[in-house]
């Protein structure tokens, strides 16, 4: 096979998340139930009524542009974009086409073209027989329109992933800055791949655009697909059936096909629209004191999990998780407010994330829907973890404690608790979970074992090793849980001998 060059921009949409509509005092609420709920005279575009400018997602674009380093245009204008359609109703979306207000900076070193806002459109039902639904809740809502810069790779897997990776890191950052839930499974964030192939390294081949991508994966086949269809077309001799066109990826079959031949942007009939003010973003925002108070830069929220010993798929659990993250940090405040010395600090900080991330996040998860669950405050997080370096709890104890003050108390237990000022330590010590390091009740406890099974005893001292988990069980039970399991297999060790 012959060498081909694969070249891909993304467009990607994302629904901001605002109080009210871009040009409207609607709630933005664009997966409401009852369809046309929140709707007005503007976002249904009757004649005679005018837009008013939304401050508020303005800004967000602003956050996000400063946030992956690009530049914030001074200038910025509205535009219309004409298209007749039903889910348009004014027969122009309102837009942004020379001034977009973000441009350049990069994620996941993909450079960025631009970053523009616009309204989007009223949502349309097509599968009801021979008539179409429309439901205009979605109308108005601040859209964000991103365009990457057009990359060449050279083979299918790196255009793939890395189109993938772009658009789960772009999610991510979308999330720590709260400027959308950017999930596509619901439409808040819509993937669109530009794509050309060519075998001729300094010439592009006809363009093609992949529409209706709704997951990460659909992103990669799509892309697989289309570049395997654009190849055998060339190699069969047949290269001038690629057209410039838009495709839909078909889900089931995970395919793509021809949904129409591509309008130029001439056909759109661009021009700035005469109601909305001119804006200078400069005089209108602080933006020195915004990029101040952006959360921390992403590779370098990374860098400091990493630089704590925090495993990969913790770190991105902990990105894309912005309570359990917060809630992370407070706990880790907590163990650096105490003066241990440095080897228990970081040993403690390694065992507090990784208790959050299984425990704390499995619980949260099951149970926020059926239960009152709640963290637990971070001085009491910061003792388990204390009890735990100090093997006063074990992994058991401590995961059923922090199952029990995270959801088993009943409301009385709960108030007498907090009355009486209980903390994480004393409940331990109430169910019985604090293990006994005390060595010499600890040789008590095995004493009685050995006595009550002697003839286990006698096998163990014959050379069979196996019974040392027995009497272990044994002598744990007798403790109720609360003995530490290593201590008694050493004490045992030392008896046989
Ligand atoms: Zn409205």
């Amino acid at each position: 096979m012959e060498k081909y060059y694969i070249t891909i921009g993304l467009e990607i949409h994302a629904e901001l998340k605002t109080q009210s509509g871009m040009f409207c005092s609607c709630a933005n609420v664009p997966l409401e139930d009852s369809p046309n709920k929140n709707v007005c005279p503007i976002c249904m575009a009757h004649p005679g009524t005018l837009p008013t400018l939304n401050k508020e997602a303005i800004k967000k674009m602003v956050e996000i542009g400063l946030y992956i380093g690009s530049d914030i245009a001074d200038f910025t204008e509205w535009d219309r974009k004409h298209y007749f359609y039903p889910d348009m109703p004014k027969a122009y979306q309102l837009t942004q086409y020379k001034y977009p207000i973000v441009s350049g900076g990069s994620i996941n070193n993909i450079p960025i073209t631009r970053i523009h806002l616009e309204e989007d459109t009223a949502k349309s039902t097509h599968d009801q027989g021979d008539h179409t639904l429309i439901d205009f809740n979605r109308s108005g809502v601040p859209l964000m329109e991103l365009v990457t810069d057009p990359i060449t790779y050279d083979d299918i897997e790196s255009a793939a992933k890395a189109s993938s990776n772009f658009a789960k890191e772009l999610q991510l950052i979308l999330r720590i800055l709260d400027a959308s839930e950017a999930e596509m499974s619901k439409g808040q964030m819509r993937i669109e791949v530009n794509l050309s192939v060519s075998d001729d390294k300094n010439k592009y081949g006809t363009k093609v655009e992949v529409k209706n991508i709704n997951s990460f994966k659909s992103v990669e086949d799509a892309v697989r697909f289309e570049v395997k269809r654009h190849i055998e077309l060339i190699e069969a001799g047949r290269g001038d059936e690629i057209v410039q066109e838009t495709r839909g990826f078909e889900e089931n079959k995970r395919t793509t096909i021809s949904q129409r031949k591509k309008e130029s942007s001439d056909d759109y009939k661009y021009f700035p629209d005469p109601d909305l003010p001119k804006i200078y973003l400069h005089s209108l925002f602080n933006l020195e004191e915004i990029k101040n108070n952006l959360p921390e830069n992403i590779e370098l929220q990374r860098k400091n999990l990493r630089g704590i010993g925090v495993k990969e798929e913790y770190i991105e659990l902990l990105l894309s998780n912005i309570p359990l993250s917060k809630y992370f940090n407070e706990v880790k405040k907590e163990i650096l407010g105490h003066n241990y010395d440095k080897e228990k600090q970081e040993k403690m900080i390694t065992l507090a994330v990784n208790y959050i991330c299984v425990d704390v996040s499995a619980i949260l998860q099951k149970e926020e829907k059926e239960k009152l669950v709640h963290f637990i405050d971070k001085e009491d997080f910061e003792q388990i973890v204390k009890m735990l370096y100090e093997a006063e709890l074990s992994s058991r104890g401590a995961k059923d404690l922090i199952t029990f003050m995270m959801t088993d108390l009943p409301y009385d237990t709960m108030l007498e608790m907090s009355e009486n000022d209980m903390d994480a330590r004393e409940i331990a010590e109430m169910k019985g979970l604090i293990q006994k390091n005390d060595k010499e009740a600890l040789v008590e406890i095995v004493e009685n074992v050995i006595a009550n099974n002697l003839k286990q005893w006698e096998e163990l001292q014959n050379g069979n090793d196996k019974l040392i988990m027995f009497f272990v069980g044994q002598a744990m039970k007798e403790a109720k849980g609360s003995g530490n399991p290593q201590l008694f297999t050493e004490i045992i060790k030392e008896k046989v001998k």
